[in-house]
């Protein structure tokens, strides 16, 4: 039998553009969309089942840029229990709108005692910096009373911490309400319900990495890929490639370095000299530079994987003295798939002539 279901309800809040959809999504479902589709209204949710029974839910509502519903988003801001506000610390404007935004959940509430996290998000365009991080500190500590993050929801930088800052205020102001009430039975409800999302919090964070590092362990091959037009993305493939090394605990493992985006080589920002020698000296593998888009190059990623992959096996059983009955099977994998290459390469190098 169910027990009582507990709620939580956060709002997130902020200028139009500024990335709350994109924090919404990368702490729900980790992922980041570079393509800017304005919001309505998205309401997520997640369920929690605790032992005892008891259901309880995370409610979080991304709302968008206008206030065609003034009603609605009156009623938003009184049923929920904390508040995201979000601005973008490359746009000036965004951080007025938020002060805005504040004031209106302070008069819809009626007082100034209320959970909520001050955000500063798109950290990574700190060449654009127009909200200088003092300034917003300061705002914080001294007019909001509340927590302050800078984050990128485009490098997952601070995400959770949003979810686990809030929930902590939130936790803190209900201790303090309920001990005006004297409410023993709430209270510990209520503080039930909050520490079962910080453990899912805590489990989400840590859960991804975990993720990967295994995957790592299992992978025969691994591609690593930057774009040719974001010189600060190039650095993540490098501390990728350690990762993967510290995993499989040598830097004898096939692998395949893509600068993709070869289409858009008018903003180019890594130099493809660069590249081609990180690759020979450093990484010790292959090099291409690809487009997905126009299918340019992408067979030849997985040919030039699979070949060192073959590559690899014949020296590792070598070495090993494998069974020679595994080693031809192994093999007959490879030239299997690469036969398979070939074939889509050739069917699909045609398409890409008619793009030319
Ligand atoms: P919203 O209107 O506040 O929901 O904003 P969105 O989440 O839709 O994001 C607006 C645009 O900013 C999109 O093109 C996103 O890809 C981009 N964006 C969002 N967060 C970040 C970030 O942390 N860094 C960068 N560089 N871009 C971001
Ligand atoms: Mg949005």
């Amino acid at each position: 039998m169910r027990g009582p279901m507990k709620q939580i309800r956060l709002v997130v809040l902020g200028a139009g553009g500024v990335g709350k959809s994109s924090l919404v999504s990368q702490f729900m479902r980790g992922v980041f969309n570079t393509l800017y589709e304005p919001t309505v209204e998205d309401c997520y949710r997640h369920f929690l089942h605790l032992p005892g029974g008891n259901m309880h839910s995370i409610e979080i509502l991304d709302t968008g840029g206008t206030h065609q519903f003034p009603a609605m988003q009156e009623l938003n801001i009184k049923t929920a229990h904390g508040f995201i506000i979000v601005y973008s610390i490359d746009d000036a404007e965004s951080f007025q709108e938020a002060h805005k935004l504040r004031k209106l959940v302070v008069n819809v509430k009626g007082t100034e005692n209320i959970p909520l996290v001050m955000v500063g998000n798109k950290s990574d365009l700190a060449v654009d910096r127009e909200v200088q991080k003092d300034e917003a500190v300061t705002a914080a500590r001294e007019e909001w009373r509340c927590p302050f993050l800078e984050t990128s929801a485009k490098y997952n930088r601070n995400v959770y911490d949003i979810f686990l800052a809030l929930l902590n205020s939130i936790e803190a102001y209900e201790r303090d309400s309920n001990k005006q009430e004297g409410s023993e039975k709430r209270r510990s409800s209520a503080s039930k319900t909050i520490s079962a999302l910080k453990k899912l919090l805590r489990s989400k964070k840590t859960s991804s990495s975990r993720d990967e590092v295994v995957y790592y362990k299992t992978a025969h091959g691994t591609i690593i890929v930057f774009s040719i037009n974001d010189a600060e993305i190039f650095k993540e493939p490098s501390k990728l490639r350690k990762l993967v090394v510290n995993v499989k605990g040598t830097e004898n493992i096939p692998m395949v370095m893509v600068g993709n985006k070869s289409d858009l080589a008018v903003d180019r920002e890594v130099q493809k000299d660069e590249a081609v020698t990180a690759a020979r000296e450093e990484w010790r593998c292959p090099f291409l530079e690809t487009s997905a888009k126009y299918n340019r190059n992408v067979y030849d990623i997985f040919l030039a994987l699979l070949n060192s992959i073959e590559a690899w096996e014949n020296r590792d059983s070598n070495k090993q003295k494998m069974s020679e009955k595994r080693r031809s099977s192994a093999s007959k994998t490879i030239s299997t798939l690469k036969k398979l290459l070939r074939s889509k390469s050739t069917s699909n190098s045609s398409n890409d002539d008619v793009f030319k």
